[in-house]
């Protein structure tokens, strides 16, 4: 048996798909501790692992919409709060080896400070430098990280220096968007692989991991019976969009569909002013649950999102905010699995057009049921899989280290 620390991004869509593979970690008997923010707690507990909650100050990430350039620089600054306040809890802790996800950049460098194997457990796919030169999207990020590395070396105690003098850490680009291991496990199926990444051999496709399911016991299902569904939502991090949610209303209310839509947190549901008698809004859905009652899925692409739709056979139309959700979503369409259309300039006219296109043609509908067999079979195992490369890696990575030090004396 060994010690595991889990090191999550604060976020639903960076937490989702690690839960199942915690929660099967614990069974094969090894010692879980799972780091994370304290509105994760009760998810987290669910799977059996030990929660300790992070020290800091910043333990809240929220980004505006599709602003790269602010994550970024926001992971910098979680880095090093995350690393001076836990990082010795973390030692004390003795781990044999950690787990985080793909932006969860502390995580990687806790293993390599501490000297201990680290997994990277990817919701999303691997972001390349292949695939950020292949995009002119990526220009203005690229753009103003060039004018933050700039502001970095002129300002005397940035975050980004003050990394670099405490810990010798020079977190790079790559590592931002990446954070890339020796074992990257990726929570989708391998159909959704594209060629950018055949040639890295280290990235391993497990399936997607649907652990968690919230709670469905409020939710009235029974207004969706033997109606055509549309359900719309952006996720938990792009979801605040208020003139979005505005467009949406306009165009499908009081038509043949009946829509369910979920605004999160940041709206207020009254903000929206009347609501038509098709339509019933939610801060948060049931939506592992709601899809198989759904229709038509209206989605800002991101991984688990598009994962869960699949798992049910449901077709989508597809508004990426950000790189990988365009990925993403461009995907899904070579797929024949839905359409995407760009989310700056949607209309109440284009939304409902395609999402009546996308309804009315069956050819959606029969690949996304094609997919779901094939993604579902993967979902049954892919906490499986994921743990057997995990265990693989880090009794390799023991091995290893017991011969050099048989070496060393
Ligand atoms: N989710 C949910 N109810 C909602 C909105 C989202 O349960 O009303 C869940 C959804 O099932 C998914 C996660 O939140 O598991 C969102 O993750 P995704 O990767 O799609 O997007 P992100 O929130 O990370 O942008």
């Amino acid at each position: 048996m060994s010690k595991a620390v889990f090191l999550n991004f604060p976020t639903h869509g960076c937490l989702n798909p690690l839960l199942a593979t915690a929660t099967e970690l614990v069974s094969r008997g090894e010692n879980v501790i799972y780091y994370c923010t304290e509105e994760f707690r009760e998810k987290i507990d669910q799977t059996g692992a030990e929660f300790r909650p992070y020290k800091g100050l910043i333990n809240d990430f929220k980004i505006e919409n599709d602003d790269l350039y602010k994550a970024a620089k926001l992971s910098v600054e979680m880095t090093l709060d995350k690393l001076e306040y836990n990082l010795d809890d973390i030692r004390k802790d003795n781990p044999d080896y950690i787990i985080h996800d793909s932006l969860c950049t502390w995580g990687k460098y806790t293993a390599s400070i501490l000297s201990i194997p680290a997994v990277n457990l990817m919701h999303s796919f691997p972001i390349t430098k292949s695939s950020v030169s292949a995009t002119y999207k990526m220009l203005p990020f690229l753009f103003k990280i060039g004018i933050y590395k700039l502001m970095n070396k002129l300002l005397r105690n940035s975050s980004k220096k003050r990394l670099k003098k405490r810990y010798n850490i020079e977190l790079s680009l790559g590592d931002i968007l990446i954070n890339k291991e020796d074992l990257n496990i990726i929570y989708t199926s391998k159909q959704m692989e594209m060629n950018l990444y055949n040639s890295e051999k280290s990235y391993y496709f497990v399936g997607p991991s649907l652990f968690f399911k919230n709670d469905e016991t409020k939710f009235p299902f029974e207004r969706l019976k033997d109606k055509k569904v549309i359900y719309i939502s952006l996720g938990t991090l792009h979801n605040n969009n208020l003139p979005f949610y505005k467009i949406c209303l306009e165009a499908f209310g009081n038509r043949a569909y009946f829509v369910v839509l979920s605004v999160g947190k940041n709206t207020k549901i009254e903000q929206l002013g009347n609501v038509p008698g098709n339509f019933l809004i939610r801060e948060s859905a049931p939506q592992q649950i709601l899809l198989d009652y759904v229709d038509l899925f209206i989605t800002h692409a991101g991984m688990n999102s598009v994962n869960e739709a699949i798992c049910k056979g449901v077709p989508m139309l597809l508004l990426p905010h950000q790189f990988e959700q365009e990925m993403i979503a461009k995907k899904v369409f070579e797929l024949g699995m839905g359409e995407v259309l760009s989310i700056k300039t949607i209309t109440s006219k284009k939304i409902f057009k395609k999402a009546h296109e996308i309804i009315s043609r069956p050819n959606y509908k029969m690949k996304a049921q094609l997919y779901q067999s094939i993604f579902k079979k993967d979902e049954e195992e892919s906490h499986l899989k994921a743990v057997d490369q995990i265990l693989e890696y880090v009794r390799i990575c023991k091995n290893s280290r017991q011969v050099n030090n048989s070496h060393r004396f």
